[in-house]
């Protein structure tokens, strides 16, 4: 189905596309004709037999389109919708809505929580939820293609979690405790990937980097014990000593990845308030595509976004009491 509708597409004009948007945050037919145009661009097609020979169904009593915005095709004779096939398909909520959160997915920085898009859409706060899990989804890579990093690579963990219980003592950070740890591995000048893993044992830290990372690449870590013996796998292994005030020696650093991880922790602490292990890794997919389209404007990763929900769909239904 994916190819059917990725085939013959032509770009959608950026200027078209930023000027639409607002208007399509606050218009049903505005907004379906936006995401029509971002999937087929001049060329709509049938989703279920890649014919172009298709027609907008019109409403007889009003002259508009019909009330659920179909399609028809002449070769298969189905009907159809731009939702087909989408992260957005199970969904009633109006497309709007959906144009609007895509927007404010794509462009804060520290992320868009679900509680902001509730009482800028007037929507309910398990609608909102449902929303933004599936937009990270959109925005996460496809499984199991995980990215081959090389060049110089920057590895470092990053500690995500709770507030500090009662009765525990001054909030401890980092190794050593309880929070959820997430490894980071960014290409400098190139794409960041972030996963949670279950422990962060040289077994664990190495499998991953293993999978992501270039035998090629210059690996550049801290002084975790945990990355000895890198060096034996990699083209070299280097790392600054943090614990002795060392951060950069020559290029030797792990500024990249620390900085990428500087946005997620502002986003906890600001946005997104408590995320629970189970969901965490969508928030990552999130910073992920935030961090990896940063040299896009704001329209071009708004664009990116919607274009990347078409050939997924989210079947299993998340968990709606946590953020
Ligand atoms: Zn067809």
């Amino acid at each position: 189905m994916e190819n059917l509708n990725t085939k013959k597409r032509p770009e959608l004009k950026h200027t078209d596309f930023i000027e639409n948007l607002p208007v399509a945050c606050t218009n049903e037919t505005a907004a379906v004709e936006l995401f029509e145009a971002v999937r087929w661009g001049d060329t709509p097609c049938c989703v279920h037999c890649g014919s172009t020979a298709v027609y907008k169904m019109m409403d007889a009593a009003t002259g508009g389109r019909s009330k659920r915005f179909l399609w028809r095709c002449r070769d298969c004779h189905k009907q159809y919708t731009v939702r087909i096939g989408a992260v957005y398909e199970e969904s009633r909520l109006p497309l709007r809505h959906w144009a609007y959160a895509f927007w404010r997915a794509s462009t804060s920085k520290k992320g868009a929580a679900a509680l902001e898009i509730m009482r800028q859409c007037q929507i309910s706060y398990k609608s909102a939820l449902f929303l933004m899990h599936r937009i990270r989804f959109a925005m996460a890579k496809k499984p199991g293609t995980p990215p081959k990093m090389t060049g110089i690579v920057e590895c470092d963990e990053l500690y995500v979690g709770g507030k500090p219980r009662p009765g525990t003592g001054p909030h401890k950070r980092g190794r050593g405790t309880k929070k959820t740890p997430v490894l980071g591995i960014v290409q400098r000048d190139g794409d960041v990937h972030r996963r949670v893993v279950t422990d962060v044992s040289a077994y664990t830290l190495k499998h991953a980097i293993r999978q992501m990372v270039d035998p090629q690449a210059r690996v550049m870590t801290d002084e975790c014990s945990s990355y000895l013996g890198l060096k034996d796998e990699f083209a070299s292994h280097e790392s600054v000593c943090h614990s002795a005030g060392e951060y950069a020696v020559g290029d030797v650093h792990t500024n990249t990845i620390e900085s990428s991880f500087a946005l997620i922790k502002r986003g906890m602490i600001g946005v997104h308030h408590a995320v629970s292990k189970k969901h965490l890794h969508r928030y990552l997919a999130h910073y992920d595509f935030l961090w990896n389209g940063r040299k896009m404007n704001d329209g071009e990763r708004t664009y990116a976004a919607i274009r990347s929900a078409e050939g997924k769909r989210l079947t299993y239904r998340p968990v709606l009491k946590a953020n």
